[in-house]
Parts: C-alpha cells; structure tokens; sequence
C-alpha cells in the first residue's frame, strides 16, 4: 500500500493533525536556522533547540523558475511536463527566512510583503507508489 513520506527528515513535523517546520533556536544568541542544524549559523553555539515555526509570514522575496533545473532536481517532471513555479523567501515571525515553491506561478499574482501560509503537499510519487510530501507557500487569500 502507498503511504505519504516526508521528503527529508527533520524538516517539518510528520506525520502530525498541522504539520509545522521545524527550526533550530540557538540557546546562547537566539538566532533562529531552517533547516534545522547541529550548531548556530550566527555564533557556532552548540546549544541550541528544536522549536516549530509559525504557519504564517510575509513574501520577502521570489522569482519563477522557467526551466528543469539540473539533477539532482528529483520531480516526476520531463522537460516535456515541466512547468514553471514560483520559489521565494518567507520571512516567519521569530526571524527566519524559508526557502521554499510557491503554488502560485502567476507573477502578476505574487508581491513582496504580502502574507504567505505554509502548506503541505505531494511533490513527487515514488516507483513503489509513496508519494513524497514537502512544503509550500501558499498566498493567503
Ligand atoms: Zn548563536
């Protein structure tokens, strides 16, 4: 039987009722990471702690990817299927910016500062039928 898998772990929360992005918080600065790491980007601290991260924030900034990009992009995509998507940067309250698609690849649809929500879909079906889950930004309407 076919089950959903996230695509990397650690990333979000999973399986859960509102899946949330996991960030790492460093004890001795308070900068925040995503995704995730062993150590702080901002002082080298080794303390730091696993918090989930709002659902909401704001465009910082985004473009439309027009072509394939190169392996190890893995999508069921052809260069026949392709098709453009929007990838872009939300600012997240707490001080961290995510790197992730868009659902929206109207560029006339998409602004900077405006509010973003976090959304959780298929992104590809494996060969055994899984299909694997990653994150989204989505406009709130
Ligand atoms: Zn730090």
């Amino acid at each position: 039987m076919s089950k959903q898998v996230p695509i990397a772990e650690g990333l979000f929360t999973w399986p859960a009722a509102r899946p949330a992005l996991l960030a790492s918080r460093c004890k001795h600065c308070g900068v925040a990471s995503f995704p995730a790491a062993e150590s702080c980007m901002a002082c080298s601290g080794q303390d730091v702690a696993i918090e989930e991260l709002p659902g909401r924030g704001t465009l910082w900034t985004w473009t439309i990817q027009q072509f394939m990009p190169k392996t190890p992009y893995k999508s069921n995509e052809t260069a026949q299927t392709f098709r453009p998507y929007g990838v872009g940067y939300v600012e997240l309250p707490g001080g961290v910016r995510v790197e992730g698609r868009l659902t929206e690849n109207d560029p006339q649809k998409l602004h900077i500062g405006m509010p973003m929500e976090v959304v959780f879909e298929p992104y590809r079906t494996e060969d055994n039928g899984d299909e694997v889950i990653s994150f989204f930004f989505k406009p709130v309407n």
